[in-house]
Order: C-alpha cells, then structure tokens, then sequence
C-alpha cells in the first residue's frame, strides 16, 4: 500500500543519510587528529578540551596500601576499596558497592549532590570490615572519579567546565569538585582525603596499563562517551609547566564534544541536539553513545507513524516521549534471534503501547536498530583511528611491530555486542592487514574503579 512505500521512503532516506562508508570515515578520523592538534596548540583551540590531567605516570604495580575510590558519572555512582599489594600481591581484596542517583539530585544543586555521595560513601567506609586496615594514624585516600569535563589544576583539583548526560547543577559550574566533595565529607564527619581527581578514562587507562603494559589509549562507551591517550609533553604547546621526567602526559580529550562537517549527520540528531540539556554540544557523544541511541530510533518511529500511519491509524502517544526508548532495549532487540522476534514484539508492546505487530513491521524495527548502531560504531571506529594516527602507531615502521592495546569499558561496549563487533571489525578494516594485527582492543572491566584507586596511591600523602 501506499502507506507502506512511504515508511520505506522514510527508513530508506535514513539510512542514505547514516551511510559511513570508508572514505568518509577517514576523513572523520583525519579531523579528529587536526582537532587534537589544534586543542593541544591553545587553550579554547578547538572544540576538543584536550585536557591536560597531571598524570604524568602511570601505575608501576609497586602501588601498596589500602585505598578508596569513587566513580560518578552517569545513572550510578560505585565505591571501591580495594588492598593494593605491589609487585608481589597485586591487586588484592576488593569490595564494592553501586547506588543509583536520584534523578532530581541531576539538576539540583551542588550542596544536595555531593551531600548524597558524602552520605553513601560514609556508610560504606562505616562497613569497612576485618580484611581492611588503614594504618593508625592515618587518613584514608581515595582516588575520585568525575566523567564531566573538569579544567584540571593538579592531581587532585578541577574545575567543572559544563555538565553533560542528563546533569545540570548550574551552582556547580566554575567550581572545584574535590573541594565540593570535601566539604560535603567534612558535614557528615568522614575523615578522608581526595588523593587524584581523574575521569573514567584516566582511571580506565591507569587500569588498564597496570595489567598491560602496552595500554595506550582508554575509550569509553557507556551513557556518554570520551576517550584519553598518552601523548608526548614536548607535543604540547599549551603546556607551560615544567616537562615531567618521564617525557609524557596523559590527554583527557573529551571527544563526545567533537563535531566535523563529514559526519553524517540527519534531521533526527539534529531535533535531538535541540532538544536536549546541552544544544550544540556533544555532537559525537549524541551520535554515538548509550544515553541517545534509542531516542534516534524512537525519533524515526516517531515519524514513520505519523507521516506513513506505520502503526495504524493513530500515534501511539508514547512514540512522543523523549528517552521512553532507551539503548538497553534497542539492544535487546536488535539481538532478537526468535523466528518471529518475539522480542522486538514485547518490547513495541511493553514501551509503546502497540500490540500486534506484524513480522514485517518488527523487521523494519530491527532494522532502525542497525542502522543507528551500525553508524555509532562506525564513527567510534574512525575517532579511534584519529588517536592511533596522532600517536603516529597506524603504520609499522622499521618492520617493528610495537603493540598498541585500547583500554575499553562502558556499559554500551561491555553489553551491545553487535555494537562492539561492527566498532572492531572497522578498526581494522580502516587500519589494513598489516598494523591491524598491531592493534589490540581489550575490555578494562571496572577498570576505572583499580585506576583511581592506583593513581590515588601512586598521590598518597604518605609518600
Ligand atoms: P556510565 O556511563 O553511566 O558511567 P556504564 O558504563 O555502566 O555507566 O554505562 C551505562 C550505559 O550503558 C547505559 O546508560 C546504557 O546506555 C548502556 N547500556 C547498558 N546496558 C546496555 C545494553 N544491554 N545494551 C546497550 N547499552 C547498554
Ligand atoms: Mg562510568
């Protein structure tokens, strides 16, 4: 029927305009190398922050001691304590604890958020058992994790440049988060000092690096995404400090706010950015990352029932609601192998509101599914080939083969396979023959977590 044309119109348009193929990806990946040159040139040199995090060394394995970590930066927020046993013990005895955040704590202000992790984290250090010992007489040390962009000005002080992924605590903004956080710990009477203030992606490259040590780079997907790298301090202009004695500095590059003339960009990101908390910013983290996969795909639902009637006559009115479409469930279905994609059935069903679906309406769904991830992992591909070409490893010199291994985490790369597969199979189709088999992705599961409290102890006090 004519209805059913016009919805094919509509996908078809879609995924003409999602296309990445791989001459398009190398020119996303060659901006992403000038934009990382440009934002290590100035400060405000380009949209990438390429934010110099004072960690100028990574985890030997010689790090020993009882230490605490804390992780915020999405839904969750975990804490750690972890018994770091140097080079013979290891990482030993770990213990861990996830709370979820309220989501009015998301947009309120800065006093009711870090009141809230004061009060969780004193609780779980209150439970400290038997097993974990800090010394007497001194203070406990934590490694803190923030996943927002931060001016850092030392190891353990930062300023909150702007919110992303759903968080807006305008009092917050220009302030320094350990001393936010301190404060908050001092109300509720717990005795503990914030040692390194890092991101997922430090933590996950400090992780990382301590397990392996050809760990280069750390990439994140989860609700939002970013990445860091090692990069040579003499390779810094802005930097006018004084050049650390091991020659390098690791870049905190804040890759979800990377945007560039050669992505594929639709109409659907385009709603969606204007939309959102934070238009006009994070434009790749918006293309790419958990918390906005599905709202793509419920936009182009949205529109195939109301300009082609896909789902009958009326709209079904939750097609209307921003996020009611989230990336877990566009994953369940696109990892639907039942002959008659009962999952994709119940999902429609349960988020939707429609009942009885044909076999070729769920198939069309499916194929949204793809399309949006295929075109996320595609592009995390090509900003991944952007740093390994930056740190000059995407070709094999002198016939050497030095190993490059990628430090990954995130709820998006740990649980959407096919995600993960498509991101994989075109880093190496972009690499070629040769160097792909140089170039080593590895899961850093909670790596982030053992980073922060390494590079907390790698800051101690007690030194
Ligand atoms: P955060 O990024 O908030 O620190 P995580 O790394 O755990 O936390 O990532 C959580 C995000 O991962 C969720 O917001 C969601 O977008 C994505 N995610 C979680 N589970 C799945 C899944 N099964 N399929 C696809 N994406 C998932
Ligand atoms: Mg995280």
């Amino acid at each position: 029927s004519g209805r059913w044309a016009r919805a094919m119109g509509i996908l078809r348009e879609f995924e003409e305009k999602c296309a990445a193929p791989i001459g398009k990806l190398r020119q996303v990946a060659d901006a992403m190398t000038v934009e990382m040159h440009a934002g290590l040139a100035s400060e405000g040199g380009s949209k990438l922050k390429m934010i110099i995090t004072f960690v100028d060394t990574l985890p030997t394995g010689d790090e020993k001691g009882l230490f605490y970590a804390l992780d915020l930066g999405g839904t969750n927020f975990r804490v750690l304590r972890v018994h770091l046993g140097g080079k013979e013990g290891h990482v030993g005895k770990q213990e861990f604890t996830e709370v979820s955040i309220p989501p009015r704590l998301m947009t309120g202000t800065s006093d009711e958020l870090f009141d809230y992790i004061a009060t969780e984290l004193a609780k779980f250090v209150e439970a400290e058992g038997e097993d974990f010992h800090v010394s007497v007489g001194r203070q406990r040390e934590l490694g803190f994790t923030f996943s927002f962009p931060v001016k850092q000005t030392s190891i353990s002080s930062g300023t909150v440049v702007k919110w992303t992924k759903g968080f807006s605590i305008d009092d917050a903004v220009g302030e320094d988060v350990v001393a936010e956080l301190t404060k908050a710990m001092e109300r509720k009477g717990l005795d503990m000092r914030v040692a390194a203030l890092v991101n997922d992606t430090i933590g996950t490259l400090a992780g990382g690096r301590y397990y392996d040590n050809d760990v280069t780079i750390a990439v994140i997907l989860g609700t939002g995404t970013n990445a860091a790298y090692i990069e040579r301090a003499h390779a810094i202009p802005k930097w006018h400090g004084l050049l650390p004695k091991s020659g390098e500095m690791v870049i905190n590059m804040e890759w979800g706010n990377f945007r560039s003339s050669h992505l594929p960009i639709t109409e659907y990101d385009q709603a969606l950015d204007v939309e959102s908390l934070n238009p006009g910013e994070q434009i790749f983290e918006k293309m790419i990352s958990g918390m906005y996969l599905g709202d793509i795909v419920r936009r182009v639902l949205h529109r195939m029932a109301e300009e082609a009637a896909f789902f009958g006559d009326t709209v079904p009115p939750n097609l209307k609601v921003p996020f009611i479409l989230r990336t877990p469930d566009v994953s369940a279905m696109h990892h639907d192998t039942s002959p008659d994609l009962r999952v994709v059935g119940s999902k429609l069903k349960d988020i939707f509101g429609i009942s009885n679906t044909s076999l070729k309406i769920r198939k069309v769904v499916v194929k949204l599914c793809d399309i949006v991830a295929t075109r996320g992992a595609r592009l995390a591909a090509a900003g991944i080939l952007g740093i390994i070409k930056k740190q000059g490893r995407d070709t094999i010199r002198d016939g050497e083969k030095q190993r490059t291994v990628i430090a990954m985490d995130g709820g998006l790369f740990e649980h959407y396979t096919k995600f993960s597969q498509c991101m994989e199979i075109t880093l190496k189709e972009l690499l070629g023959e040769g160097v792909a088999g140089t170039i080593v992705i590895e899961h850093a599961n909670d790596g982030s977590g053992i980073g922060a409290a390494l590079l907390a102890a790698s800051h101690s006090q007690y030194l």
